[in-house]
């Protein structure tokens, strides 16, 4: 008679890396859920909520896993990225400075979409489209410089100085260090 223990034993194992399996899945949706949901708290509560909308609709419409690359940046966050010569915008002139844009890449089936993708592969994807259509401007429409990891909400060049403007009326000195704070 086979023993009952050395039985059960044979089923233990895989269980458990099964279980193990699944908790490391559950946790590493868990991690990308937080850092998504951490970069979303930094943006300017005018656009915030709509900036969950998009990566949710992304998401559950599209099938595309999102990861947020760039929300808010300080002045000193855009003016080392321009050092990098990723970008050519100076600080406080950017959506990013003011919390109301967004870089993100995406995952599907293996497949990515990030900065390096052509803009035929992002509107393949259907992305800009829904972005677009819930109101936002996609980078990939940029003529000068064209960034299609770039979605930004209701801004543009003619917005820039009344962002500014608005900065300096609330918060004085300190109008550069709260730019995802200012309300319009
Ligand atoms: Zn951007």
């Amino acid at each position: 008679m086979m023993d009952q223990s050395l039985r059960t034993k044979k089923w233990v194992s895989p269980l458990l890396l099964a279980g193990g399996g699944l908790l490391l899945l559950a946790a590493a949706a868990a991690r990308r859920l937080s850092a998504n949901a951490r970069e979303i708290a930094l943006l300017n509560p005018m656009a915030r909520a709509r900036f969950r909308e998009l990566v949710r609709r992304i998401e559950q419409e599209l099938g595309w896993t999102v990861v947020i690359t760039s929300g808010y940046r300080t002045p000193s966050d855009q003016e080392i990225l321009r050092a990098q010569g990723q970008t050519s915008t100076k600080a406080m002139r950017s959506s990013h400075n003011f919390g109301m844009g967004i870089d993100i890449v995406c995952y599907r089936h293996g497949r990515k979409l990030g900065k390096a993708s052509s803009k035929r592969a992002w509107l393949e994807s259907g992305i800009p489209q829904l972005a677009k259509g819930m109101g936002f401007r996609w980078g990939g429409d940029f003529t000068r410089e064209p960034d299609r990891v770039h979605f930004d909400w209701q801004w543009g060049p003619q917005v820039v100085k009344r962002w500014q403007d608005s900065a300096k009326a609330q918060f004085g000195e300190d109008w550069m260090m709260n730019g995802n704070r200012v309300k319009m």
